[in-house]
């Protein structure tokens, strides 16, 4: 038997890829799962978790994700550390899939199931990725403490957006959340502590046209430090209601949008919606099952946990995937 020959082949290490690992290593099936770009997910980027079932306090993030990892290599699962670049479908040595790794190397698979996930969007300003690093993030948890008594800016209105600005607060001394619309997405008990953090102020029908505006004349702005001068130390915001525009000093920028689907490297392969979540639910005897005969798909990539993006939904997806491969694998014969 070929080595590099899996049942299956698990594509993201977060809630839904290791749930999927549990069930298939249960099964008795050759499971790797290929970590990613960010083994563990999302979750690794987050604080508390408070609505896991089972922790009456609450659990950190990473802590969960760690536990999960163990428990899935205690059950025989390898996780190998690897970004996939392309599947291409073919029949060879018992398998119906060649997965190709960034780093060039080959594996193949009978079944696949896709738990990539998704990435946190950004708001398209022309300098915006290059400031990455000189106060712009997408990762409060990751980056909030280096703004320690500085003033910093959260865009969005859901959860995360929320979540971001309370934890900032901690540090910084002024947190403003700049949201386009005149109320919040994000849910009541998150809402209600930002409305009642007295270092938030939330800037309604208000978006960011610019980073580092060429206005020298910012008042107060802590502007250019002795670091040099690529840093940010201000944004211009329009009021979509009044139209007036005006230039905020601050010295972070979170941006806190939502996420897009990860799900590039498929494009090809099996069926996304306009956004690109991956289509399922479309195969009555496989529910998990993509367009494509042998790849299924759970969690923040696919059209049916787009609306609720929960990492409990997420692992109860990998579940049914996991369960489904497994079926689906029982009725071939390779
Ligand atoms: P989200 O719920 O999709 O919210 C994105 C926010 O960004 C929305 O308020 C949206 O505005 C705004 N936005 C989107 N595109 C924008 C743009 N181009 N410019 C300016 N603003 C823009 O994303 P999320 O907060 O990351 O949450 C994702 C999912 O994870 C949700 O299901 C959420 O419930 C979940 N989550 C849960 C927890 C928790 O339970 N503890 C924590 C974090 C996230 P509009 O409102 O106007 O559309």
């Amino acid at each position: 038997m070929n080595e590099n020959v899996y049942d299956t082949i698990i594509i993201g290490s977060g809630p839904a890829g290791l749930t999927a690992a549990i069930y298939n290593v249960r099964a008795d099936l050759k499971t790797i799962v290929l970590a990613g770009e960010q083994p563990g997910g999302q979750l690794t980027i987050t604080t508390a978790v408070d609505n896991w079932p089972g922790f009456p306090l609450g659990i950190g993030g990473t802590k969960l994700m760690m536990d999960m990892q163990k428990q899935v290599t205690n059950l025989g699962v390898e996780i190998k550390n690897a970004t996939v670049s392309r599947i291409s479908n073919f029949k060879l040595q018992s398998a119906n899939f060649k997965i190709e790794l960034i780093d060039k190397s080959e594996l193949l698979a009978k079944a696949v199931i896709l738990a990539t996930g998704a990435k946190a969007k950004w708001i398209g300003l022309p300098n915006e990725k290059e400031m990455i690093g000189k106060g712009v993030s997408g990762c409060a948890t990751c980056d909030g403490f280096f703004f320690r008594d500085k003033v910093v800016t959260v865009v969005g209105g859901g959860d995360t957006a929320c979540e971001d600005a309370v934890f900032l607060a901690k540090f910084a001394s002024k947190v403003y959340v700049v949201h386009r619309r005149e109320e919040f997405r994000a849910a009541a008990i998150e809402q209600k502590k930002v409305f009642g953090n007295p270092k938030i102020e939330v800037l309604w029908n208000s978006e960011i046209k610019e980073l580092n505006p060429p206005d020298p004349a910012v008042a107060g702005s802590p502007s250019l430090d002795k670091e040099g001068g690529d840093k940010l130390r201000a944004v211009k915001i329009f009021n979509n209601k009044t139209n007036e525009e005006k230039i905020m000093p601050t010295d972070g920028l979170f941006v806190a949008i939502g996420h897009t689907p990860a799900t590039e490297f498929v494009a090809d392969l099996v069926n996304r919606d306009p956004e690109g979540f991956v289509v399922i639910g479309e195969n009555k005897d496989h529910p998990m099952m993509t367009s494509m005969a042998g790849i299924f798909a759970a969690g923040d990539a696919t059209t049916i946990n787009r609306d609720f993006r929960q990492a409990i939904a997420a692992a109860g997806d990998g579940c049914k995937a996991g369960l489904d491969a497994e079926s689906w694998l029982g009725s071939q014969s390779l």
